[in-house]
Protein backbone atom coordinates (compact mmCIF):
# COMPACT_ATOMS: atom_id res chain seq x y z
CA UNK A 1 0.00 0.00 0.00
CA UNK A 2 1.40 3.50 -1.00
CA UNK A 3 2.55 5.43 1.68
CA UNK A 4 1.98 9.32 2.53
CA UNK A 5 5.03 10.92 2.17
CA UNK A 6 5.46 12.45 6.00
CA UNK A 7 4.33 16.32 5.54
CA UNK A 8 7.23 17.54 7.37
CA UNK A 9 8.71 17.10 3.99
CA UNK A 10 8.94 20.25 3.17
CA UNK A 11 9.60 19.70 -0.63
CA UNK A 12 5.78 18.85 -0.77
CA UNK A 13 4.29 21.82 0.09
CA UNK A 14 6.61 24.09 -1.76
CA UNK A 15 5.49 22.34 -4.94
CA UNK A 16 1.77 22.50 -6.00
CA UNK A 17 1.87 19.74 -8.40
CA UNK A 18 2.90 17.18 -5.58
CA UNK A 19 -0.35 18.58 -3.96
CA UNK A 20 -2.69 15.66 -6.02
CA UNK A 21 -0.08 13.19 -5.75
CA UNK A 22 -0.22 13.40 -2.30
CA UNK A 23 -3.94 13.18 -1.58
CA UNK A 24 -4.17 9.98 -4.19
CA UNK A 25 -2.69 8.06 -1.76
CA UNK A 26 -3.64 6.05 1.58
CA UNK A 27 -2.02 7.98 4.66
CA UNK A 28 0.04 5.89 6.29
CA UNK A 29 -2.14 6.26 9.52
CA UNK A 30 -5.03 4.55 7.93
CA UNK A 31 -3.37 1.47 7.73
CA UNK A 32 -4.19 1.01 11.79
CA UNK A 33 -8.08 0.35 11.85
CA UNK A 34 -9.12 1.60 14.94
CA UNK A 35 -10.51 -0.94 17.01
CA UNK A 36 -12.79 0.19 20.44
CA UNK A 37 -12.14 -2.03 23.49
CA UNK A 38 -8.26 -2.41 21.88
CA UNK A 39 -6.13 -3.52 24.57
CA UNK A 40 -3.47 -1.28 24.03
CA UNK A 41 -5.98 1.25 25.79
CA UNK A 42 -5.79 -0.46 28.42
CA UNK A 43 -3.97 0.41 31.60
CA UNK A 44 -0.69 -2.46 32.88
CA UNK A 45 0.46 -2.15 36.15
CA UNK A 46 3.58 -0.80 34.44
CA UNK A 47 1.47 2.58 33.74
CA UNK A 48 -0.23 2.65 37.42
CA UNK A 49 3.21 2.45 38.63
CA UNK A 50 4.27 5.76 36.89
CA UNK A 51 1.37 7.41 37.34
CA UNK A 52 1.56 6.64 41.01
CA UNK A 53 5.35 7.90 40.83
CA UNK A 54 3.94 11.18 39.34
CA UNK A 55 1.25 11.26 41.98
CA UNK A 56 4.22 11.04 44.68
CA UNK A 57 6.48 13.73 43.01
CA UNK A 58 3.31 16.19 43.36
CA UNK A 59 2.53 15.18 46.68
CA UNK A 60 5.95 15.34 48.01
CA UNK A 61 6.03 19.23 46.67
CA UNK A 62 2.29 19.62 48.16
CA UNK A 63 3.28 17.99 51.58
CA UNK A 64 6.77 20.02 51.41
CA UNK A 65 4.84 23.44 50.77
CA UNK A 66 2.59 23.09 53.81
CA UNK A 67 4.97 22.26 56.13
CA UNK A 68 7.66 24.97 54.74
CA UNK A 69 4.36 27.44 55.26
CA UNK A 70 3.41 26.22 58.92
CA UNK A 71 7.16 26.61 59.83
CA UNK A 72 7.91 30.27 57.99
CA UNK A 73 4.36 31.22 58.61
CA UNK A 74 4.39 32.37 54.80
CA UNK A 75 0.78 31.55 53.73
CA UNK A 76 0.13 34.08 50.83
CA UNK A 77 3.77 33.28 48.39
CA UNK A 78 3.07 29.65 48.45
CA UNK A 79 -0.68 30.26 47.33
CA UNK A 80 0.34 32.88 45.20
CA UNK A 81 3.22 30.92 44.14
CA UNK A 82 0.56 28.00 42.84
CA UNK A 83 -1.50 30.02 41.08
CA UNK A 84 1.56 31.29 39.14
CA UNK A 85 2.34 27.16 38.32
CA UNK A 86 -1.29 26.91 37.20
CA UNK A 87 -0.82 29.28 35.12
CA UNK A 88 2.41 28.19 33.59
CA UNK A 89 1.09 24.81 33.24
CA UNK A 90 -1.77 26.08 30.75
CA UNK A 91 1.26 27.93 28.65
CA UNK A 92 3.54 25.18 29.24
CA UNK A 93 0.52 22.84 27.81
CA UNK A 94 0.07 25.07 24.85
CA UNK A 95 4.24 25.13 23.83
CA UNK A 96 4.61 21.78 24.26
CA UNK A 97 0.90 20.84 22.15
CA UNK A 98 1.93 23.36 19.21
CA UNK A 99 5.66 21.95 19.29
CA UNK A 100 4.70 18.09 18.89
CA UNK A 101 1.47 19.01 16.70
CA UNK A 102 3.94 20.97 14.36
CA UNK A 103 7.29 19.56 14.16
CA UNK A 104 9.20 16.38 14.18
CA UNK A 105 7.26 12.57 13.47
CA UNK A 106 7.25 9.22 14.87
CA UNK A 107 11.05 8.94 14.26
CA UNK A 108 12.18 11.89 16.41
CA UNK A 109 13.61 10.51 19.46
CA UNK A 110 12.14 11.23 22.83
CA UNK A 111 8.96 12.76 21.40
CA UNK A 112 7.93 9.95 18.58
CA UNK A 113 5.34 8.46 20.32
CA UNK A 114 3.80 11.74 21.29
CA UNK A 115 3.78 13.05 18.20
CA UNK A 116 2.16 9.89 16.89
CA UNK A 117 -0.03 10.18 19.64
CA UNK A 118 -1.03 14.21 18.73
CA UNK A 119 -1.57 13.04 15.45
CA UNK A 120 -4.14 10.31 15.85
CA UNK A 121 -5.77 12.39 18.22
CA UNK A 122 -6.53 15.32 15.25
CA UNK A 123 -7.64 12.13 13.11
CA UNK A 124 -9.59 10.38 15.19
CA UNK A 125 -10.50 12.81 18.34
CA UNK A 126 -13.03 10.69 20.06
CA UNK A 127 -10.72 7.93 20.90
CA UNK A 128 -9.18 9.91 23.58
CA UNK A 129 -12.10 9.08 25.34
CA UNK A 130 -11.59 5.46 25.04
CA UNK A 131 -8.44 5.32 26.76
CA UNK A 132 -8.25 4.15 30.14
CA UNK A 133 -7.00 6.70 32.78
CA UNK A 134 -3.17 5.49 33.60
CA UNK A 135 -2.88 4.39 29.57
CA UNK A 136 -3.64 7.61 29.09
CA UNK A 137 -1.48 9.49 31.72
CA UNK A 138 1.57 7.23 32.18
CA UNK A 139 3.71 8.86 29.78
CA UNK A 140 3.29 12.20 31.10
CA UNK A 141 3.78 10.83 35.08
CA UNK A 142 6.98 9.89 33.80
CA UNK A 143 7.69 13.06 32.34
CA UNK A 144 6.78 14.85 35.71
CA UNK A 145 8.81 12.79 37.89
CA UNK A 146 11.98 12.67 35.92
CA UNK A 147 11.77 16.58 35.46
CA UNK A 148 10.27 17.60 38.81
CA UNK A 149 11.88 15.23 41.79
CA UNK A 150 14.94 16.36 40.99
CA UNK A 151 14.28 20.13 41.94
CA UNK A 152 11.92 18.60 44.75
CA UNK A 153 14.96 17.42 46.47
CA UNK A 154 17.14 20.17 46.18
CA UNK A 155 14.66 23.26 46.78
CA UNK A 156 12.26 21.08 49.27
CA UNK A 157 12.52 23.46 51.81
CA UNK A 158 11.18 26.55 49.82
CA UNK A 159 7.59 26.88 50.42
CA UNK A 160 7.07 29.37 47.77
CA UNK A 161 9.04 27.37 45.28
CA UNK A 162 7.34 23.68 46.42
CA UNK A 163 3.83 25.76 46.10
CA UNK A 164 4.79 26.32 42.52
CA UNK A 165 6.61 22.48 41.93
CA UNK A 166 2.76 21.25 43.11
CA UNK A 167 0.67 23.65 40.75
CA UNK A 168 2.97 23.16 37.58
CA UNK A 169 3.89 19.44 38.21
CA UNK A 170 -0.40 18.59 39.34
CA UNK A 171 -1.74 20.34 36.34
CA UNK A 172 0.91 19.24 33.66
CA UNK A 173 0.21 15.77 34.85
CA UNK A 174 -3.80 16.01 34.44
CA UNK A 175 -3.39 18.50 30.98
CA UNK A 176 -4.10 14.70 29.07
CA UNK A 177 -7.08 14.82 31.79
CA UNK A 178 -8.07 17.87 31.64
CA UNK A 179 -8.02 17.38 27.71
CA UNK A 180 -9.71 14.49 27.63
CA UNK A 181 -13.06 16.07 29.65
CA UNK A 182 -12.73 18.51 27.11
CA UNK A 183 -14.10 15.52 24.45
CA UNK A 184 -16.55 13.99 26.45
CA UNK A 185 -20.51 15.07 26.36
CA UNK A 186 -21.27 17.47 29.47
CA UNK A 187 -23.88 15.00 30.73
CA UNK A 188 -21.29 12.07 30.95
CA UNK A 189 -19.23 13.97 33.18
CA UNK A 190 -18.91 14.33 37.02
CA UNK A 191 -21.00 17.61 37.75
CA UNK A 192 -17.79 19.35 39.20
CA UNK A 193 -15.91 18.64 36.34
CA UNK A 194 -18.58 20.61 34.32
CA UNK A 195 -18.82 23.13 37.06
CA UNK A 196 -15.03 23.81 36.33
CA UNK A 197 -15.35 24.01 32.68
CA UNK A 198 -18.15 26.39 33.32
CA UNK A 199 -15.77 28.39 35.48
CA UNK A 200 -13.20 28.63 32.98
CA UNK A 201 -10.77 26.61 35.43
CA UNK A 202 -10.69 23.68 33.09
CA UNK A 203 -10.23 23.60 29.86
CA UNK A 204 -13.74 24.22 28.17
CA UNK A 205 -15.41 22.13 25.16
CA UNK A 206 -15.77 25.48 23.47
CA UNK A 207 -12.11 26.92 23.80
CA UNK A 208 -10.80 23.08 22.68
CA UNK A 209 -13.11 22.82 19.94
CA UNK A 210 -11.54 25.78 18.04
CA UNK A 211 -8.77 23.77 17.80
CA UNK A 212 -9.86 20.89 16.07
CA UNK A 213 -11.42 23.65 13.61
CA UNK A 214 -9.93 24.68 10.11
CA UNK A 215 -7.24 26.08 9.92
CA UNK A 216 -6.20 23.96 13.02
CA UNK A 217 -3.33 26.14 14.64
CA UNK A 218 -5.13 28.00 17.68
CA UNK A 219 -5.73 27.17 20.92
CA UNK A 220 -3.01 24.77 22.12
CA UNK A 221 -3.41 25.84 25.59
CA UNK A 222 -5.03 22.43 27.53
CA UNK A 223 -4.98 22.93 31.20
CA UNK A 224 -7.15 26.00 31.26
CA UNK A 225 -7.21 27.24 27.92
CA UNK A 226 -6.35 30.58 29.97
CA UNK A 227 -4.15 31.37 27.52
CA UNK A 228 -5.55 30.65 24.44
CA UNK A 229 -7.13 33.70 23.48
CA UNK A 230 -3.85 35.99 24.15
CA UNK A 231 -1.71 33.73 22.24
CA UNK A 232 -4.31 33.19 18.65
CA UNK A 233 -5.23 37.13 19.11
CA UNK A 234 -1.44 38.17 18.99
CA UNK A 235 -0.45 35.13 16.63
CA UNK A 236 2.37 34.23 19.03
CA UNK A 237 2.56 30.81 17.80
CA UNK A 238 2.07 31.90 13.93
CA UNK A 239 5.38 34.47 14.99
CA UNK A 240 7.05 31.14 16.05
CA UNK A 241 6.25 29.54 13.10
CA UNK A 242 7.99 32.27 11.29
CA UNK A 243 11.26 32.67 13.53
CA UNK A 244 11.31 28.79 12.71
CA UNK A 245 10.89 28.66 9.60
CA UNK A 246 13.73 31.42 8.88
CA UNK A 247 15.90 29.71 10.85
CA UNK A 248 15.73 26.53 10.05
CA UNK A 249 13.86 26.16 7.08
CA UNK A 250 11.17 24.03 8.53
CA UNK A 251 7.90 24.61 7.99
CA UNK A 252 4.70 23.63 10.52
CA UNK A 253 2.32 21.41 9.84
CA UNK A 254 -0.69 24.50 10.27
CA UNK A 255 0.73 25.74 7.36
CA UNK A 256 -0.32 22.52 4.56
CA UNK A 257 -3.98 21.86 3.71
CA UNK A 258 -2.78 18.67 1.91
CA UNK A 259 -2.06 16.67 4.94
CA UNK A 260 -4.78 14.09 5.74
CA UNK A 261 -3.43 12.31 8.68
CA UNK A 262 -3.83 15.32 10.17
CA UNK A 263 -7.62 15.75 9.25
CA UNK A 264 -10.43 14.12 11.35
CA UNK A 265 -11.72 10.94 9.54
CA UNK A 266 -15.27 11.26 9.35
CA UNK A 267 -15.83 8.15 7.23
CA UNK A 268 -14.12 6.16 9.38
CA UNK A 269 -15.89 7.73 12.20
CA UNK A 270 -19.13 7.11 10.97
CA UNK A 271 -18.80 3.51 10.86
CA UNK A 272 -18.00 3.16 14.57
CA UNK A 273 -21.55 3.12 15.92
CA UNK A 274 -24.18 5.50 17.44
CA UNK A 275 -22.78 5.92 20.85
CA UNK A 276 -18.90 6.88 18.52
CA UNK A 277 -21.18 9.02 15.99
CA UNK A 278 -22.83 10.73 19.12
CA UNK A 279 -19.25 11.96 19.98
CA UNK A 280 -18.55 12.71 16.69
CA UNK A 281 -21.35 15.05 16.34
CA UNK A 282 -20.16 16.66 19.44
CA UNK A 283 -16.51 16.90 18.33
CA UNK A 284 -18.07 18.52 14.46
CA UNK A 285 -20.91 20.75 15.65
CA UNK A 286 -21.15 21.19 19.26
CA UNK A 287 -18.60 23.19 19.57
CA UNK A 288 -19.31 25.41 17.50
CA UNK A 289 -23.12 25.81 18.42
CA UNK A 290 -21.54 26.59 22.06
CA UNK A 291 -21.38 30.03 23.44
CA UNK A 292 -17.81 31.57 23.66
ZN1 LIG B 1 -3.47 19.34 18.55
ZN1 LIG C 1 -8.42 17.43 21.48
Amino acid sequence: MPILAHHHDTSIHRNNDNHKDCLDVIPKICDTPIKYDNPNYKSTWSHRVWVATGCTTILFSLTNSIIGSIGSHLWLEPILAGFVGYLFADLGSGVYHWAVDNYGDESTPLFGMQIDAFKRHHKWPVVITEHQFANHLHVIARAVTFAFLPINLIFHDYPIVMGFMASASGCIMFSMQFHCWAHVAKNKLPSIVVALQDARVLLSRSQHGTHHLPPYGKSYCIVSGVWNKFLDENKVFESLEMVVFFMFGVEPRSWSEIDSNWIQDKQISNKLGSRRLNHIIITKTAYINTPK
